[in-house]
């Protein structure tokens, strides 16, 4: 399910040297990666990419960061926080290396990556362990980094680390968008998963009383089931 080693790992910039994975932070840094969503469900493809991340980066820790108020989801209706948190929460429960952040939910107004970066890096800061943080996402996601909010700065304060989506165009150097070109050695293409699941077909099994077995853990398909989720009309907007 997961990818290979940190040897399967390509920068985006050609000349880049690969940079030496497992734990390999300077001395006192920790390694994390960023894993955000809407996670409305989570799923075994998001946990699928955390691991590749993990394994091919040498990540110390992936946290899983699920949006209180996803900007670019305004228009949609979504779970309400609290049952989006508590299916990562059972989702990530037991696995090494992963852990769960609320600080999107905690934080009021709209989800900026851009804000989540800044914080957790002065959190670390502030602990006395700095961190150097890598931001996880899928060609999806990254083919529209561009008009996310201060991606120049977000950039400057993070790493990205682009895995490939079926459905989607691979993230290749060619296809770097040009307003990124800058920031080609801040930016790792991972080479898997190759996992065709999403929460969009996820919820449209539930609603149409088809099953999820194998698409996500089965904490969160109980959770589902007992909290009557996407079985529409009830699948309500987010009231927060
Ligand atoms: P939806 O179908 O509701 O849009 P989603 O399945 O894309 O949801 P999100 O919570 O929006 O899930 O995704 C969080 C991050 O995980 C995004 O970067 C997304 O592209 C990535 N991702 C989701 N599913 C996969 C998958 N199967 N393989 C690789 N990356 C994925």
């Amino acid at each position: 399910m997961t990818g290979g080693g940190s040897a399967a790992r390509a920068s985006v910039a050609a000349t880049a040297p690969v940079r030496p994975g497992v734990k390999s932070g300077r001395l006192g840094t920790a390694t994390v990666g960023m894993l955000g969503g809407t996670f409305d469900p989570i799923h075994v493809g998001h946990l699928a990419l955390a691991r590749s991340a993990q394994e091919q980066l040498g990540l110390d820790l992936v946290l899983v960061v699920p949006a209180g108020r996803p900007p670019h989801k305004r228009d949609q209706r979504i779970a309400p926080a609290a049952d989006r948190l508590a299916m990562v929460e059972l989702a990530v429960a037991g696995e090494p290396g992963l852990d769960v952040s609320r600080i999107e939910i905690d934080r009021p107004g709209p989800s900026f990556t851009i804000d989540t970066a800044e914080a957790l890096l002065s959190e670390g800061a502030a602990a006395g362990r700095p961190i150097e943080l890598t931001i996880i996402l899928s060609a999806e996601s990254f083919a529209d980094l561009p008009t996310w909010h201060e991606p120049d700065r977000l950039l400057r304060l993070a790493r990205i680390a682009v895995a490939p989506r079926p459905g989607h165009p691979a993230p290749t150097p060619d296809r770097l968008d040009p307003r990124l070109s800058a920031y080609a050695d801040r930016i790792d293409v991972l080479d898997g998963p190759h996992l065709d699941v999403s929460a969009t077909d996820i919820r449209g099994r539930v609603a149409a009383g088809q099953s999820i077995a194998g698409l996500v853990p089965p904490p969160v398909a109980a959770y589902i089931e007992a909290h009557h989720l996407y079985h529409a009309p009830s699948h309500r907007k987010d009231p927060t």
